[in-house]
């Protein structure tokens, strides 16, 4: 070991309790030379690898690779934890720096010939190896990794995949800049009082911060979401709601940030790419490596959800559509009057005030109830430990044992807003689960951004906080919970539209009353939630789903529509889309495509916009069978649930694990119910 390596803490030893790395003794210049060392590391390993003379074999080839890039994963791991919840200007210059060059260290590993050869021949007589079963998806997986990258083409078609790989990112970072372009360029001032009738103090507030923003005086409504939608919610103005209505829907459609060219020649590319990957459109593409695997499967479930919600718009909208007139409106309603009316039908129906819930939300009541039912459910205790090097003193750490005292790993939680941490709420690893060379425990961390409580005063949270506590806590437990063999397929190493069940179907028993009445109690009295309080924000939840259901469809089925081949007109799609489902005229697609960013920004969600409501209808069959059981804490129901999904990570196909599980493939049945969509009338 050379003095410098001795001197940087990434890559000496880490002695701290549970080999946790010195997080308090690591400094932003370690990171450039760690990285360094790192990268030269793995690409040594991955040459020794592809220059093997023997014969391939799991381990030479296989076992190989997931023992190579441990050190990088180990300064990749720090980096990024820290990247994200706890950063500085130089830690933004390195991640700047380091962006490009980890994606092409990637990108040549994955395009590397000989290692490709090596995995293409293992893969061809996989069934002759005595591979346990673990091995043989291991291997499927890394096999697939390359193939569906372009290793194994000829050097012409990897040209031109490098080719349209580098157009679209161009054409992505063109889409979202147009979208941003007109988000940035529009304002609609409020003048005086006339114009905020209707708002709400903290509307009004936020409208006074956009306009302090842009240097102006007096309220202004932009075209983001956080902006427009509560205005639209809560404006009795109609005049000023289908204004910015009509510029809000039509971000990305006309002059010169037309994103409609844009989509067209992207739609093309894509199409290209998978008939050079072998694959009769991008959706087949991208769906071959997805639970759902085929395009017809999700369209299966769109329909199935569709017919339902449809019938439940229709109604929704003709209880709106008599509120107005019994207001004296005489007029039909419009889209941009969908939002202003519904929050007049939910405050009359619910009156739920988030100053009501509050108090009975200590956040770490709420920790409490989370680490109670992971106790419940899989015999797990959580142990505070206060000699764990942590980044930030707010920081907390609690060793996690199973039943019988065996360790499972570590986890971190990091709980409070601050100006060093990005927004938003994640779970991430500063060590995953693995056994191959002897068990390794992982290092789980869970990051939020709550406000924290005055000074002697606790945190509260909301509902949505909680929830968000107990969705990143399931992600947690996915985490520390892996029991696989190999690195790859270790905790959420899972495919796309499976990575959210542990998370979602946590979230399932925060609204149990085996739960609420127990942990739900005022900070300062002890007193549980009445009764009618809990009644009212657990009904509250079906509230306008046949709206949000609709317009989440809308954009779903042309996502797919966008993906089944060839060049697509936007306005076509839209059209025939919209003409298809018989939507009705007052509900505008959630994202129309000329802003649609989850799918033209870039590939994340091309194709995959369904999985958000593929992975509810998992979450809701699951819980389902606790229910069925008559137990939310069913022991039996439980250990499958540990067995084939949190401990299983992706050792295999999803859908034999869901079925391992369940008995079963899921119906949509448990989720049209949790959405309110089948039953008597709108609730
Ligand atoms: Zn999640």
């Amino acid at each position: 070991m050379t003095a410098q390596t001795a001197d940087n803490p990434l890559l000496a030893a880490w002695d701290a309790p549970f080999g946790a790395p010195p997080l308090d003794r690591i400094r932003p210049e370690h990171f450039a030379p760690a990285f360094e060392t790192a990268l030269g590391a793995h690409r040594a390993e991955i040459d020794a690898i592809a220059a093997s003379p023997s014969e391939p074999g799991f381990e030479s080839t296989v076992a190989a690779l997931e023992r190579s890039g441990r050190l990088l994963a180990r300064v990749s791991n720090v980096f990024y934890v820290l990247a994200g919840a706890h950063t500085n200007e130089a830690i933004q210059a390195i991640e700047r720096d380091m962006a490009p060059k980890l994606a092409r260290h990637w990108n040549e590993i994955h395009l590397n010939e000989k290692l490709f050869v090596r995995l293409d021949a293992l893969q061809g007589k996989a069934a002759g190896l005595g591979l346990t079963s673990e091995q043989a998806r291991v291997l499927e997986r890394y096999h697939a990794l390359f193939r569906r990258a372009g290793a194994g083409l000829d050097a012409a078609a990897k040209q031109r995949l490098k080719e349209i790989g580098d157009r679209l990112a161009t054409l992505g970072t063109g889409f979202s800049q147009n979208v941003l372009a007109d988000e940035q360029s529009y304002t609609m001032a409020l003048e005086g009082e006339a114009d905020l009738a209707g708002l709400p103090d903290f509307v009004r507030a936020a409208a006074r911060g956009a306009a302090e923003e842009r240097g102006r005086k007096g309220h202004v409504v932009t075209l983001s979401r956080s902006s427009v939608e509560p205005f639209l919610q809560f404006s009795a103005r109609r005049d000023l709601r289908e204004k910015v209505f009509a510029a809000w829907i039509a971000r990305g459609e006309k002059g010169k940030t037309d994103n409609k060219p844009i989509i067209a020649e992207m739609t093309a590319l894509r199409d290209e790419r998978a008939h050079l990957l072998g694959y009769p459109s991008f959706a087949h593409y991208k769906l071959d490596d997805t639970m759902a695997k085929k395009p017809e499967a999700v369209t299966g479930l769109l329909d199935a959800v569709w017919a339902p919600a449809r019938r439940r718009v229709i109604e929704e909208r003709d209880a709106l559509q008599g509120l107005a007139a019994a207001e004296g409106g005489n007029f039909r309603l419009a889209p941009c009057d969908w939002r202003y009316y519904a929050e007049k039908l939910r405050k009359a129906r619910f009156d739920l005030d988030e100053s009501e819930i509050k108090p009975y939300l200590p956040l770490d009541r709420v920790i409490e109830a989370a680490f109670y039912t992971a106790n419940r459910l899989f015999g797990l205790t959580f142990t505070a430990q206060h000699d764990v090097p942590v980044y930030h003193p707010d920081v907390r750490v609690w060793e996690v044992s199973g039943p019988g005292g065996r360790d499972v790993g570590v986890f971190f939680g990091d709980y409070f807003a601050r100006p060093s941490k990005r927004s938003g709420a994640w779970m991430t690893s500063l060590r995953d689960q693995e056994k191959l060379d002897g068990e390794v425990r992982p290092l789980v961390l869970n990051v939020m951004n709550f406000n924290k409580g005055a000074p002697g005063e606790p945190t509260l949270l909301s509902f949505d906080d909680a929830r968000t506590l107990f969705h990143e806590f399931g992600h947690g437990l996915h985490g520390l919970m892996s029991d696989v063999t190999y690195r790859m397929i270790s905790g959420t190493g899972v495919l796309h539209d499976f990575v959210e069940l542990p998370s979602q179907l946590y979230e399932h028993w925060l609204d149990r009353p085996e739960i609420l009445t127990r942990f739900a109690r005022h900070y300062k009295t002890g007193a549980p939630m009445p009764q009618a309080l809990m009644d009212r924000l657990i009904a509250s939840r079906t509230f306008n789903q046949g709206f949000s259901t609709t317009e989440y469809l809308g954009s779903t089925y042309a996502d797919l529509d966008f993906h089944l081949g060839g060049a697509k007109e936007a306005a076509e799609v839209e059209e025939a889309t919209r003409a298809r489902m018989q939507m009705p005229d007052e509900v505008v697609m959630r994202h129309r495509p000329p802003h649609f960013g989850h799918i033209f920004a870039d590939d994340g969600y091309a194709a995959g916009y369904y999985s958000y409501l593929w992975s509810e209808v998992l979450d809701a069959d699951a819980f389902n069978a606790f229910v069925e059981a008559g137990d939310v804490f069913d022991p039996a129901v439980a250990q499958r649930l540990r067995d084939h999904v949190y401990a299983a990570g992706g050792a295999r196909d999803p859908a034999e694990a869901y079925t391992a599980f369940r008995g079963r493939m899921p119906t949509v049945d448990a989720l049209l119910k949790r959405r309110g969509l089948v039953g008597t009338g709108p609730s």
